[in-house]
């Protein structure tokens, strides 16, 4: 989008705005709502597609429904994950970023190979999998952002969470140096998490629910003990 597009593109959200919250009752809260929508979330979107109007990569797929991503299990039992992305945006090489637009939190980029963010690693191996309907193919993921609408966590939209320091010039990212990453690292971190998708497959068609919190300690302060089954020795 360039910035003269702007106003154009103002006046339409603020369009399907006034549509979308004219559905509900006209209450005080559904008009701060829509204040909050127009006044922040546009604008910060707004922000994000002005940015991206001067790089080489546009919107080239907007939800996007993937259901043939074939998966063989380690029991050689094939499956097929299913997926909408909310969008990717692609340059004229085929390198690709998925974006996923958040209204509240999302999880943050760690410095290790294991990460919080899980959903967009996996997104990306389905995209790469599947052949487009139309439009561009896609040869390589080089990002991974969300869209922090609200304002919650970065200074701009599009919060570049993971992504290719070795294709890309540096992105705007809430954790500047724990979202860069090499081209080496990104693929590992796409790989592991799909494995982690397999393996959790693999849990619920075994029936394995056992409760593993990503970080122990919050056991302690947590009263859902009678629901996931945990004990005080699990903690010890
Ligand atoms: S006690 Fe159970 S529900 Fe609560 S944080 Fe730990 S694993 Fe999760």
């Amino acid at each position: 989008m360039t910035a003269g597009d702007r106003e154009k593109a103002r006046k339409l959200l603020a369009a399907l705005v006034l549509a979308e919250y004219g559905r509900e009752a006209d209450t005080f809260r559904n008009r701060r709502e829509r204040a909050f929508f127009l006044n922040t979330m546009a604008e910060r979107f707004l922000d994000a597609e002005t940015a991206l109007g001067r790089t080489a990569f546009r919107p080239v797929r907007l939800e996007w429904k993937i259901e043939s991503f074939k998966l063989t299990l380690a029991d050689g039992t094939e499956i097929e994950l299913h997926g909408k992305i909310d969008r990717i945006d692609a340059d004229r090489d085929g390198n690709f970023m998925v974006i996923d637009y958040k209204t509240g939190k999302y999880p943050e980029a760690r410095d290790r190979l294991e990460q919080d963010i899980f959903q967009l690693p996996v997104y990306a191996v389905m995209a790469l999998a599947t052949a487009p309907d139309s439009g561009a193919s896609l040869r390589k993921a080089v990002g991974l952002a969300y869209y922090d609408l609200s304002g919650r966590t970065a200074a701009h939209a599009r919060d570049m969470v993971l992504y290719d320091k070795d294709a890309l010039p540096e992105q705007p990212a809430s954790k500047p140096n724990s979202s860069r990453k090499s081209s080496v690292d990104l693929a590992a971190i796409l790989d592991h998490s799909m494995a982690g998708a397999k393996k959790a497959i693999e849990g619920i068609r075994a029936n394995s629910f056992s409760a593993a919190p990503r970080d122990p300690k919050v056991c302690r302060f947590c009263v859902n003990e009678v629901l996931c089954g945990r004990t005080s020795e699990d903690e010890e």
